[in-house]
């Protein structure tokens, strides 16, 4: 039985303990993918496919990129959300794990009505075509990692970040523009 990492939810969990979690298995493992990595249960406890894909965007980081391209705040601001997208959840008696049904990380101008429809509750999730909510490009979709989960991402809001032989994702082929993350 492998053992849990920390679980995001626990009242022991800080930001600062879920950093130097990503960051000790970023260095034992400098090529895993950061979405692969959120969703290791092994790495952080809680986390499930929706909330990958939503945690990625609200951090700006690509979810195709490898654990050596990512910068410690980026770590700290993606901690940091999971953390609070998880707690809000809970407060609203949404499951944390599971199909993410009741999830909502986009409330949109509606802060206490939330929508049935579960794609207009969230960033990226299931919206793969449609306009991102922030920039207006077209939200992606590729299945990722061995159990080929399914990966939402805005190449806009989450350009590609590479170092030397990595190659772009699908939608991500011109350079990179740095320092501009959430347009
Ligand atoms: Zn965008």
């Amino acid at each position: 039985m492998p053992k849990l990492g920390p679980d995001i939810l626990s009242n022991e969990f800080t930001v600062e303990g879920g950093v130097a979690r990503l960051a000790a298995y970023g260095r034992e493992n400098p090529d895993a993918e950061i979405a692969v990595v959120l969703l290791n249960q092994r790495v952080l406890a809680g986390l499930g496919n929706v909330y990958k894909s939503e945690v990625a965007f609200a951090a700006g980081v690509n979810p195709f990129r490898a654990m050596r391209t990512i910068t410690t705040r980026e770590m700290e601001v993606m901690v940091d959300v999971s953390q609070r997208y998880m707690k809000a959840n809970v407060a609203d008696g949404s499951s944390s794990l599971g199909g993410g049904e009741g999830i909502v990380t986009y409330s949109g101008n509606r802060r206490t009505t939330h929508s049935s429809n579960r794609e207009e509750r969230l960033w990226v999730y299931g919206r793969q075509g449609q306009e991102c909510r922030r920039c207006g490009a077209t939200v992606m979709m590729r299945k990722q990692g061995l159990q080929a989960r399914s990966t939402y991402w805005c190449p806009e809001c989450q350009p590609w970040v590479g170092m030397g032989e990595t190659v772009a994702p699908l939608g991500r082929v011109s350079l990179v523009r740095r320092g501009k993350i959430g347009c």
